[in-house]
């Protein structure tokens, strides 16, 4: 036990509250009734009562890894740099579980996504028990939540000091095969369904309806409405003084002519997320200024009592909510196609091509974002304003210290549509950027890294004793 507790690396003696930090992959919230849309989630409904819910909470990046790391270190993506076929970071900084473990916190992080394994995401760092152990393979990428759930709420129960567990649970991922595929389309009699072979072949030769979609749609609504049974067991073991973040890193994407995804717009509905923020002393409220997904790390630790942390760009949301405007998010560029940038004000969407041309949204008018017009004159120089923002911040880039993901996890990724030449050249030239700070020291040495993988199965060899 000795050895385990040095693996873990404590910091000082903790004082604060337990957090608990739920992401609900890829779930849109204009999906769910609780913001105005179909999917009933009653478990997240009553939980709602007693938390501040934001009705206008965005992704910063449309991707799994990178809307995580962007979470966990309130940076933007440009900063952090993170890959989707990830070899991880380049990003130097700390993020909030090295944060938490340094002041003392218990940090567990258990997942049920491939993208978000060690592997696949580098997403381990601070975590004394980083817990993605699956048979990840090719038909296999969601580790239920059921199982997800049981090791997290085991592992909280051990604790006897506060704890921060990262919970995600993946069922809102496609494939969409709920149980009940009738759910929310009782009378349908195609031939769509929710499997990846499918979703994939519409994505390469369209054949649906209009019709076949809608009822894809209603099988990814009917998985939002099973995802939320799963929560009942999780919100009950959650001590009442804990505080509990709850939401997505990203939606999905049915319209535009991108179905079925998320990785390569800047639409909407793949950045508009749930956010549901409970803690002790924060009254249950709707809460409506425009937030981004940059904003809950500096939001945690203030509400934990605990200090800031160092590169943190993001500001607290509670317990008063300062809007942020223009929220900034990128999007990975399609083959053969442009990465975007967008610039959000509560009224207006600012559209920047990289290397190209430049739209905007009336989202009061168009809020499903059809009809391009004209850049309005308070975004006009966004880009020139998201660069200056990225450069203020870039740290010094640290190599990556994970291996290329083997063959078979990087043909599964690219199945889920997770890579791109993009990515691979970021990945293959983490030095290609210009620096910005030529001049500046090399960050601190990343270190010796606690062994997080306590219940890894992988082929890898065994942690160190
Ligand atoms: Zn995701």
């Amino acid at each position: 036990m000795m050895a385990l507790l040095t693996l873990l690396g404590c910091g000082g003696e903790a004082s604060g509250p337990p957090i608990v930090w739920i992401t609900l992959d890829t779930v849109s919230a204009a999906h769910m009734r609780l913001y105005g849309g179909r999917a009933e989630m009653p478990t997240l409904e009553r939980f709602a009562r007693d938390a501040v819910v934001f009705d206008h909470a965005y992704s910063h990046f449309p991707q799994t890894q990178q809307s995580h790391w962007t979470m966990f270190t309130s940076t933007l993506p440009e900063v952090h740099r993170t890959a989707s076929d990830a070899r991880t970071t380049m990003y130097a900084g700390p993020t909030i579980a090295e944060h938490l473990a340094a002041a003392g916190y218990a940090t567990g992080g258990f997942v049920g996504g491939l993208t978000l394994s060690i592997e696949a995401s580098g997403l381990d760092r601070g975590f004394g028990v980083y817990d993605h152990a699956s048979a990840w393979g090719r038909d296999n990428d969601l580790r239920p939540a059921s199982q997800v759930r049981a090791q997290a709420l085991a592992w909280m129960a051990e604790q006897d000091r506060p704890y921060f567990a990262f919970i995600n649970l993946f069922e809102a991922h496609s494939a969409y095969e709920p149980k009940d595929g009738k759910r929310y389309d009782p009378d349908y009699t195609g031939h769509a369904d929710g499997s990846l072979a499918t979703l994939a072949r519409e994505r390469s030769n369209p054949w649906m309806s209009p019709r076949d979609i809608a009822h894809v749609v209603a099988l990814y609504d009917a998985e939002l409405t099973e995802l939320d049974q799963e929560l009942e067991a999780l919100f009950a073991a959650i001590p009442a003084e804990a505080i509990v973040v709850v939401t997505s890193d990203h939606g999905e994407s049915f319209d535009h002519g991108y179905l079925f995804n998320h990785p390569e717009v800047v639409y909407d509905s793949v950045l508009h997320v749930p956010l549901l923020i409970r803690a002790p002393g924060i009254p249950a409220r709707r809460e409506a200024a425009q937030v981004g997904l940059m904003d809950l790390t500096p939001t945690v630790l203030q509400l934990a009592g605990l200090p800031p942390m160092v590169g943190a760009a993001g500001h607290p949301l509670l317990p008063e909510t300062p809007p942020r405007s223009p929220l900034y998010a990128r999007s990975r560029a399609p083959t053969g196609g442009r990465a975007l940038l967008a610039a959000r004000t509560p009224t207006a969407k600012g559209v920047f091509e990289e290397g190209g041309a430049s739209w905007a949204f009336d989202l009061v008018a168009d809020p499903g974002e059809h009809a391009r017009t004209a850049l309005p004159a308070e975004l006009a120089d966004a880009q020139t304003r998201y660069d200056a923002l990225a450069a203020t911040d870039l740290p010094r880039g640290l190599p990556s210290r994970f291996q290329p993901p083997a063959h078979e996890l990087k043909e599964r990724l690219e199945a889920l549509g997770y890579t791109s030449a993009e990515d691979g050249r970021a990945a293959e030239h983490p030095g290609s950027r210009p620096p910005i700070h030529p001049g500046a020291p090399p960050g601190p040495p990343p270190g010796p890294r606690p062994e997080a993988t306590l219940q890894v199965e992988s082929a890898g060899p065994p942690p160190p004793r």
